[in-house]
């Protein structure tokens, strides 16, 4: 890595101060990290390599932040030219989990440090560390929000007696996302008491992974999936209730056709309950005005702490601080991670949980964005 004026903002302490022998970035030398992120079309993604950035810049690194658009080429091209130019050590959010192993083969025999972004990278003995949220964990609150959302459970998670029955619709994540699974586990795995006492029923039938998910996560698949749906399972007059969804944008795209339907326009006039994920400000808006019923917040202000964290260890020869050891097994190991805590958004957790630890003003939730 070549001198830089990085340098001079390091001063004498941070970046590379161990001086580890053998490891990326010793001595006196310019330290740079990639960071590749897989899309500016989720709000989440831009936050998410905008403060990963500033968090490695503090340390005194610099950066080479790329967004690969949803295309799997543009990725591999962006990690293959970060190698090529020498950084120090690779933060990566994948687009498919599966398809960066000879990126990381490269990687590893440079000796650049690789970790895991959120997603988990599949298939490779080369993936040095985990940051992300605990994601089976994010499908137990969608469902249970969902459950919440219809009456079935209260604010504190405790059942309220109702019984429905209760009409509901399945939507999953992008199948080549890893956490895309753990999602749908978690929500189906809290559902299935409720599906077999009847409590839910799913009248269309689609539950199984591969038939609910969303390619690529885009908004437009599940306004489309789901306006087929009110088609083929709706016309007749049955009331659909509830719909599980895994992400904010298929939240909204849900939402559209919903009202397309003539469903709603809010909650308190019927429109069905839909979940979410991201806490994005779009759909943070539509909680406020009662359309969307919930999200998830995944703090990712955190997130990219603890991925700056670890390529800070990383640089300095020291191993990043692991809580989990035993979950995430790539199919070539299991990759120590760190996990964060999730929390459930509904219209009252707002002010609590959004605005007061400043993730959001209370001017931007009304503007919504
Ligand atoms: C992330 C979610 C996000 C989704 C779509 C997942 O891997 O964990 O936060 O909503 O990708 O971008």
């Amino acid at each position: 890595a070549a001198l830089t004026l990085a340098l001079a903002a390091c001063g004498g302490s941070g970046a590379g101060g161990g001086g580890a022998d053998g490891a990326a970035g010793n001595g006196d030398e310019e330290v740079k990290v990639g960071v590749a992120m897989p899309t500016q079309t989720y709000e989440r993604w831009i936050q998410d390599g905008n403060n990963v950035k500033k968090g490695l810049e503090e340390h005194g690194y610099t950066v080479d932040l790329q967004f690969a658009n949803d295309d799997i080429p543009t990725q591999t091209q962006q990690i293959d030219s970060m190698i090529t130019e020498g950084v120090d050590a690779l933060i990566i959010a994948s687009i498919d989990g599966t398809a960066l192993s000879s990126q990381l083969d490269a990687a590893a025999a440079a000796n650049i440090p690789v970790i895991a972004y959120d997603r988990l990278i599949n298939n490779s003995p080369n993936v040095d560390f985990y940051v992300t949220f605990d994601n089976y964990e994010v499908g137990v609150a969608q469902a249970n929000s969902l459950l919440r959302g219809l009456g079935v459970l209260d604010k504190d998670g405790e059942k309220t007696g109702e019984k429905g029955p209760f009409n509901v619709e399945i939507f999953a994540g992008s199948a080549d996302d890893n956490n895309s699974r753990f999602f749908y586990d978690g929500a189906m795995d809290t559902l299935k008491p409720y599906l077999d006492d009847g409590t839910l029923t799913v009248p269309s039938g689609q539950t199984d992974f591969d038939t609910v998910a969303t390619q690529r996560w885009q908004q437009e698949t599940a306004q489309k999936r789901m306006e087929d749906l009110l088609t083929s399972t709706y016309n007749g007059g049955t009331k659909l209730d509830g719909v599980l969804s895994p992400a904010d944008p298929l939240s909204r795209g849900i939402i559209t056709a919903l009202r397309g339907a003539g469903m709603g326009p809010t909650l308190e006039d019927g429109l069905p309950a839909v979940t979410g994920q991201d806490a994005e400000i779009a759909s943070i808006k539509l909680i406020d005005d009662g359309v969307q019923s919930s999200t998830i917040f995944k703090d990712t202000r955190d997130l990219a702490d603890e991925a700056v964290n670890a390529a800070a260890a990383f640089v300095e020869g020291e191993e990043p601080d692991a809580n989990d050891t035993e979950t995430y097994d790539n199919g070539e190991k299991v990759v120590p991670a760190h996990l964060l805590d999730i929390q459930p958004v509904f219209k009252d957790d707002i002010k609590p949980v959004l605005i007061d630890s400043e993730y959001y003003t209370a001017d931007e939730v009304k503007k919504g964005q």
